[in-house]
């Protein structure tokens, strides 16, 4: 297996397993809120803390859908800006990064 195509497999892997914790966090904020208000507090406090985080999966699971399309159309690791070679150091940190080190900066 290509390195491209191992890291296609992760990326889907990882995509799963956002839309599991979206899955997660909507069922969550679903529950209905507790009659005593201070229960209610925390409770709303928890839900913000979680629609938060939600956004950032969301967010993230984009990104990974954006770099997925990317290999498929192979412009995968190419800079975005400037058209040349992301490092591929970067890309192991940062594997749906769009952008090399200077366009990035
Ligand atoms: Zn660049």
């Amino acid at each position: 297996m290509s390195d491209l195509a191992n890291l296609r497999k992760n990326l889907i892997a990882r995509l799963e397993e956002l839309g599991h914790r979206v899955d997660v966090f909507e069922s969550g904020l679903r529950e209905p809120l507790d009659a005593d208000f201070a229960e209610q507090a925390t409770q709303m406090e928890g839900a913000e803390v979680a629609s938060a985080l939600e956004h950032s999966a969301i967010l993230e699971a984009q990104h990974i859908k954006a770099a997925i399309a990317r290999i498929d159309a192979g412009s995968y690791g190419e800079c975005t800006k400037c058209g040349s070679d992301i490092n591929p150091a970067r890309l192991e940190v940062l594997p749906y990064a769009t952008e090399c080190v200077k366009c990035a900066a």
